[in-house]
């Protein structure tokens, strides 16, 4: 046992302790380095220092296991995924609807098609010649009011 008070190994067992006011097993250690007669704390034997269950189960809700909502939706949520993709879209730039689902990472069977139709896409979504179109909302109410998309 190293001797707490200058950390030398050149010590003796001297004998168990009880503390009665914490209850505690302690070793008393004699060191021949200082000559201090230290007292440790130690487990006893039948007492074997075991992680409990509520230890274990506290793992599960440690902020930093598993993923956050964002990231599971960043991964699930293609309502979510598209929102932030044509936010990102930008004025004066026309995107195909296939190549704009492929830079989501989404799906194309995973019923998309549902999705682009919802109402908050709308803004951002224009048809020309059979192909839609996706691109800033400035751009594609532009192009709408020049007839050029519908
Ligand atoms: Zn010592």
């Amino acid at each position: 046992m190293k001797c707490p008070y200058c950390g030398s190994d050149q010590t003796v067992k001297n004998g168990k302790y009880h503390d009665k006011k914490t209850g505690e097993i302690k070793q008393e250690i004699h060191c021949k380095a200082c000559g201090r007669y230290p007292r440790i704390s130690i487990v006893p034997q039948d007492k074997p220092a075991t992680p409990s269950k509520n230890q274990s189960t506290k793992k599960f809700i440690q902020p930093s296991a598993g993923i956050s909502e964002i990231e599971f939706r960043e991964k699930h949520d293609n309502r979510y995924i598209l929102t932030k993709k044509a936010a990102a879209l930008l004025r004066g730039q026309l995107v195909p609807e296939p190549q704009f689902i492929e830079m989501c990472h989404v799906r194309q069977n995973a019923g998309y098609k549902g999705i682009v139709v919802h109402p908050d896409f709308e803004k951002y979504r224009g048809r020309a010649g059979g192909t839609w179109y996706w691109s800033h909302p400035e751009t594609i109410k532009k192009l709408k009011n020049e007839g050029l998309m519908t």
